[in-house]
């Protein structure tokens, strides 16, 4: 066959599929105009999926395109997926269904330090922290069709993984993993996976248009997309905005900075600020009576509660917290002058007050000339529920092995 219909197929194919999953069930007439793929060539398209069980038709019937017709769905049984993510010195193995529904997990706790020549060892425990995961869940295994693994730090082109807190350098992780297991292995981290599924869910207007989305948690970062395309800049780092420093008097972060953004508005650093509050003598007693009614658990949705309940120590705290964010969006703009900007973490999308008032510090020094503002969102998916945005990543990443 002539290989640009091949590849026409290939990508009707991947379009079909994609759109499958997205809309759970969906029928041959729907998928047409949508696609705008003929309606004979997505019947061509569907019948080879079924026939490779990829997809099922199921017995519903769809009546909302003027006449009834037979809908498609993923076939669930046909996938399940690995997701590998890798935090400080913990591997959070989590073993999923094709929407993202965990049906096995394990935690391991691994020294990921790479120090006096160790880098063997260090992989081979995560390896083997897999593997055993892996035998455990023997049963349920057998049709993981992929497997993402979501590092901190930075990954090259080529899956390598470079990572300060681990003094990892150029590590082939992913590669390791893959050789051990047999199963395709994805690399990547947890901000351009999140995004990618963020921008999938925006009107077409703004999703073909430039879109930056700003994760606040777990790390600060950027990733930008136009067109849908990200962009990965020449060390493919684009988007490191967490260790910009937004104030070179502030405190030394690990990265040999100051005042980094990340040190102001991400949760984790925000929370120990709340505690610190806590452990003065004079510290709020809203705040205290909050935490202590919740078995002394300190969360932002506390710290929100306690500012709409009156204290003034933890808005002090949320308004510098405001200021800096606010201050980051302003350079955003500023430097990406994007069309949307989607932002993600409990900071923002538990209460409006911190946006609303990042915001209002941004519109009073953004330059005239660019004060058409770009469509501000918070994103659809809890943290809670990364992985949704995994599998729908892993699946993409896999359709070219799976047709
Ligand atoms: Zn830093």
């Amino acid at each position: 066959m002539n290989p640009s219909i091949v590849e026409s197929k290939k990508s009707n194919i991947k379009m079909i599929l994609m759109e499958i999953l997205l809309n759970k069930d969906i029928s041959r007439i729907e998928l047409s105009k949508r696609l705008g793929i003929s309606p004979a060539t997505v019947a061509l398209i569907i019948t080879e999926l079924v026939q490779k069980n990829l997809i099922v038709e199921t017995d519903e019937k769809s009546s909302s395109v003027g006449r009834k017709s037979r809908l498609v769905r993923i076939n669930e049984k046909a996938y399940e997926i690995l997701s590998v993510r890798i935090r400080h010195s913990t591997i959070y193995m989590r073993l999923c269904d094709i929407n993202g529904q965990i049906k096995a997990s394990q935690d391991a706790v691994v020294n990921m330090v790479i120090e006096n020549g160790n880098a063997s060892e260090v992989v081979a425990a995560i390896v083997n922290n897999i593997l055993e995961f892996l035998s455990k869940n023997s049963d349920k295994t057998k049709r993981i069709a992929g497997m993402t693994l979501i590092v901190p730090g930075m990954v090259s082109a080529d899956g390598r993984v470079d990572w300060l807190e681990g003094k990892w350098k150029q590590l082939p992780l992913a590669g390791a993993i893959q050789y051990a297991t047999g199963i395709p292995v994805f690399v990547d981290i947890a901000l351009r996976i999140q995004g990618s599924y963020e921008i999938r869910f925006l009107p077409e207007e703004l999703r073909s248009r430039s879109v930056v989305f700003l994760s606040l948690e777990p790390g600060v970062g950027l990733a930008y997309y136009i067109d849908g395309k990200i962009l990965q800049g020449k060390n493919n780092m684009f988007g490191e905005i967490g260790h910009v420093s937004l104030n070179e008097n502030g405190p030394e972060c690990y990265c040999g900075n100051r005042g980094c953004f990340e040190f102001y508005c991400e949760k984790a650093h925000i929370i120990e600020r709340l505690k610190r509050l806590l452990a003065e003598t004079s510290g709020c007693s809203i705040f205290r009576a909050l935490v202590d009614e919740n078995h002394g658990e300190v969360s932002l949705d506390m710290a929100f509660q306690a500012f709409r309940m009156g204290s003034i120590q933890v808005q002090e705290i949320l308004l510098d917290v405001a200021t800096y964010l606010g201050r980051a969006m302003l350079m955003i703009r500023n430097i990406l002058d994007p069309d949307c900007i989607i932002l993600s973490g409990d900071l923002v999308t538990v209460d409006p007050y911190v946006l609303q008032t990042a915001l209002a510090f941004m519109r009073e020094r953004v330059p005239i000339r660019t004060r058409n503002e770009p469509s501000i969102r918070t994103a659809k998916l809890p943290p809670n529920k990364f992985e949704t945005s995994v599998c729908l990543y892993t699946f993409e990443n896999m359709l070219d092995q799976i047709i």
